[in-house]
Order: C-alpha cells, then structure tokens, then sequence
C-alpha cells in the first residue's frame, strides 16, 4: 500500500539520547536497534563503527581512545514509526557537534546511572535541550544495581535541573532484589527476569496486584506501593501539552544492559513523543513539515569519510517535504543550485543511496567543500534561510602557527575548510593577526592538529593560552583597545566581532567594575 508524504512525515520520530559518559547511551541505543530489527544481535554497534571507517585516518584518534568523536546517524522502524537516532559523543571533550547535532531532533532521552544521578555533563546537553523547549524523557538505568532511592533522584531531577517530573513507572527493589517496576501508565507489573507475556501482572482498581502473587509478600512491593500513594498525592500530575512544550519529563526505570524496561519504554515514548516540528526562518515564518517544497539545514559535516577522496558529508535535517535523489536544490547563501546526485541515508551506521527521505529524516549530502554548518537547502523556487545555528561560547584557547611558513596557503585553506565544518573556531588578535582557535572541549584541538596534518599536509604549532572567559560586545563603537591588557585580551571573531577574552571570571567582574559601560554578553 502506497503511504501519502503526509502519513510518512507524521510516522517520523527523531531524537537524540543525552547522557554522562558511561550512563549507558550506547547499550541503550544496541537495544532500541534490535528492537527495530535494524541489526541481529544487540551488541554490536560499537564494534562496527570501528570496523566500519578503519581506512579513515582521523577516526583513529575514536579507535586509540575508544571514544566516539563525531556523531552519527541511526534509522529503524518499531510499531509503524520511522525512529531517527541522532548520537551524541558522550566523551567530556565533546564538542560543539554535540550542542548542534541537538538542534536537529524533536525531542531528547535523557539516560541517567541510577547510582550516579545528575551528572554534570547531563547538565549541559540538559540545558541546550531546554533552551529549544523539546521534550525530554528521562531513563534512570542500571536498576540490576544497587542506586540511589528513586524519590531521592526524582528530587534531584527537579532540583539540580530544575525540571518538573511524572513517573511512569517505579521500581519495585533495586540491584540483585530487583523485582520490576510498577508501570502507573500501563496499568501493569512486569517483572525482571521473566519472560514472555508472564511478566505482566494486572492490576485492579485500588492500585495493588489484582491476583494473588508472592511478590504481595515482599517489602519491596509494599514499599512501592507506598511510594505509589505518595506520588498519587504529592506528585506532579501527567500533562501530555506540558510534556511536548519540555515543562514536564515523563520518568522511566528500568536496565539497558537486562534490557528490562526498554521495550516498554519504547512504546510509551513513541506514543508522545512528537513528529516532525515546524521551524523558524531568519524572519522568523514558521516552515510546516507538510510544506509540499523540500527544505532543510545543515547542522552537522563530517569530513573525511574516504580520506582518499577528501571528502565530506554535510548532514541536512529535512524540515518540510520530501526528498528525492538527483533532485536540484538552491543555497540561498551561496546563490547557488546544486544537483543531488550522491546524498546517503543512514541506517545502523551502513551508509545506503538514500531514494527518498522525508520531513524529520536525516540526509547526508556528498559536499567538495560548498556547504558550511547551517546552510539552508530548499528544493523549490522559495529563498529564505532557517533562522542560525546557536554558537557556543568556547572556552579553551590555542594560539595555532604553521610550523613551516612556505605553508601557509595551506594552513589558511584548511583552517578556514574546518571553521567552515564547524569543527573549530576562529580568532584572530587585532594588529598582529595572530590566530587564535576556540573549542568547547580540549579532543577539539587534538583532532584539528591531526586533520590539518593528514588532510592539508600542514604541521601546526599549537600554544596553550588556556581557558578564558569569552564575551561579545552590545555597544562595540564604546570599545577602546587601551581597555585590553594581560587579562584582557581584545580579538575579533570569525565574523569580524570584538570579542574580550578574560583570563578569569574575576577578570571579567575587574573589567566590568572599571568599564560599567561597556556591555558583554555571552553566547550559548
Ligand atoms: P555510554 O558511555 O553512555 O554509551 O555507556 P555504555 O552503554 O557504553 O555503558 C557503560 C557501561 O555500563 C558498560 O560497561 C555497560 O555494560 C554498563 N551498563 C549499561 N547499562 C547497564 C545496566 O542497565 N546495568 C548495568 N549493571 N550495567 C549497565
């Protein structure tokens, strides 16, 4: 049977699983796959991805350090949905990758080690979320282990990332006395560590076990129960409206190494988690998913897939319509029109020719050095840009040389080709024109410096200036460059903006008490 665009657009789901390292993203995201029947055998995701780019050179820096550098992009169908999973590096340098790659999803899991809690990098992939105003689900993982009590954490969700939250379900016990949860929403028990529909226990009406069970005998059980009633009482109530504006996020136990609870989550997660959303223009006209004209933004290139070929892929969340191979599209930055021959889709990290992809998909766009992050792509005769990406306020500083001077074309080329990715950021002081390169976390310079090497041939001298604290000026006709100094650094940003690099926060409220006028902001 032949679906509408409409019916596929409305089938789309694609969100990203933020978390610390080591809360269980990747398992998590093994199991989710074997669900969808996107691979055979839950487990082997991490493996492929080695396998996979081993002629890559940079990737070698993933391998060496067995972390995930770059983000990438899954696809799966569950339960008549199309899933879209966009990873996000879960090492502590990520970088802005990260932060972008969370402007292309509709809504976010947030994973949480149950022995652990709020971890601080939850915090900021937390925050960028929230800005957007997505929806957030919450997994608490690792019940098979012994944690934190959950009114303890659901406090903590609250508290520390000052987001309101509506359990599920509850867990009944935790670690080896792991008895299952409690699912408020599906009206059931199911059990750990029984298969088959047996591990669904019905409930009656007053909320306890509506058949006799030994599990009534245990304190778990009464203690859940317990929990149950206080919830009932104090509790935040369900809203389905505040959980699609982000105000309220749904909570979820449950273990991804066990796979307990997944599934279930899975379901109710589908079931509120939202298609495809409109976004804003530049001057700011909401562009529908139904929109029949295909349009989309770059939020994400990955270079260097085939070092022999030096080539990149942008990657392009569709925002409206549907997309077709060898189909032409216009970048209104560029005034240019390019025709798609050679676009990628992504399935289980196994790049596929993508024939068609609709609103909510992620396309990779075969790019020779054209496209630059938040580029807009329109298949039609339209021209308007998607409102721009966020820029995060870096806060390492490099200052970078070529180490042979005769290089420097290519030292400029390739710096300017990897600002462009977005992989880095540029600086540059005011007279002298020193170069400067920002990032959010250190891997950053680390895979600048070897990507400069391999893919411009240009060895680079880095010097550590350090972390400053970055921040752009409102009123720059007030600046004066006698109000820079040692702690003070004055320098010019990629777009040609004054931007004062303090060494220190104290730096900054020196500076300030000095220059009342002067007002600073920061970025994201
Ligand atoms: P990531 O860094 O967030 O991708 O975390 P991983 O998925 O790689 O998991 C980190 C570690 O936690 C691995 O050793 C996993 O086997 C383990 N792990 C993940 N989920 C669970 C779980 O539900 N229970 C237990 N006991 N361990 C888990």
């Amino acid at each position: 049977m032949e679906h509408s665009i409409t019916d596929e657009i409305n089938a789309r789901r694609t969100f990203a699983i933020i978390s610390h390292p080591d809360a269980g993203k990747t398992t998590i995201t093994e199991k989710l796959l074997y669900f969808g029947g996107a691979i055979r055998d839950a487990g082997t995701v991490k493996g492929r991805k080695t396998g996979k780019y081993a002629t890559s050179d940079w990737m070698e820096i993933e391998k060496q350090r067995g972390i995930s550098v770059t983000s990438s992009v899954m696809q799966f169908d569950y339960a008549g949905k199309r899933i879209n999973i966009l990873d996000t590096p879960g090492h502590e340098d990520f970088s802005e990758d990260t932060y972008r790659t969370l402007m292309a999803v509709d809504a976010a899991v947030m994973m949480i080690d149950v022995a652990r809690g709020v971890e601080p990098q939850t915090i900021k992939l937390f925050k960028v979320c929230r800005m957007r105003g997505i929806p957030i689900f919450t997994f608490i993982n690792k019940m098979d282990r012994q944690g934190k009590e959950p009114l303890d954490l659901m406090e903590e969700l609250e508290e520390v990332l000052g987001i309101e939250s509506y359990a599920m379900n509850w867990p009944i016990g935790m670690g080896k006395e792991f008895l299952g949860i409690y699912d408020r929403f599906n009206n059931r028990i199911e059990q750990a560590r029984v298969e088959g529909e047996d591990r669904f226990l019905a409930l009656d009406e007053d909320g306890g076990l509506a058949d006799t069970h030994p599990m009534m005998e245990s304190s778990y059980y009464e203690q859940a129960l317990e929990d149950i009633m206080l919830l009932n009482e104090a509790g935040n109530e369900f809203s389905e409206e505040r959980v699609a504006k982000g105000e309220l996020t749904p909570v979820f136990f449950g273990s991804a190494l066990t796979n307990f609870g997944v599934q279930t989550f899975l379901e109710t997660f589908l079931q509120f988690a939202p298609s495809p959303q409109s976004r804003l223009t530049t001057e700011e006209v909401a562009i529908d998913p139904q929109t029949e004209e295909f349009s989309g933004f770059i939020f994400k290139i990955q270079a260097n897939m085939n070092p022999a070929h030096r080539d990149r892929i942008a990657f392009v969340r569709v925002v409206s319509g549907a997309f077709n191979r060898g189909m032409t599209v216009t970048v209104p930055r560029l005034s240019r029109s390019f025709k798609l021959t050679q676009t990628t889709q992504f399935l289980a990290d196994d790049r596929e020719t993508v024939n068609e992809a609709v609103a909510g998909d992620i396309i990779g766009l075969h790019d020779t050095g054209n496209y630059q992050i938040g580029d807009t792509v329109i298949g039609g005769k339209s021209s308007f840009s998607f409102a721009a990406l966020p820029q995060f306020t870096p806060e390492l500083f490099v200052r970078v040389t070529a180490k042979n001077v005769m290089k420097s074309k290519h030292f400029h080329k390739g710096i300017l080709q990897l600002v462009q990715e977005g992989a880095i950021q540029y600086y540059r002081t005011l007279h002298t024109e020193e170069v400067l390169l920002g990032a959010v976390g250190q891997l950053q310079f680390e895979v600048f410096e070897h990507r400069m090497k391999n893919e411009y041939n240009v060895e680079v001298q880095m010097e550590n200036i350090g972390s400053k604290v970055a921040r752009w000026i409102h009123n720059e006709e007030d600046v004066k460059e006698s109000m820079a100094g040692q702690r003070a650094m004055l320098v010019k940003d990629r777009y040609d903006k004054l931007v004062f690099l303090f060494e220190n926060e104290f730096a900054m409220r020196w500076f300030h008490d000095r220059n009342p006028d002067i007002e600073l902001y920061s970025l994201l």
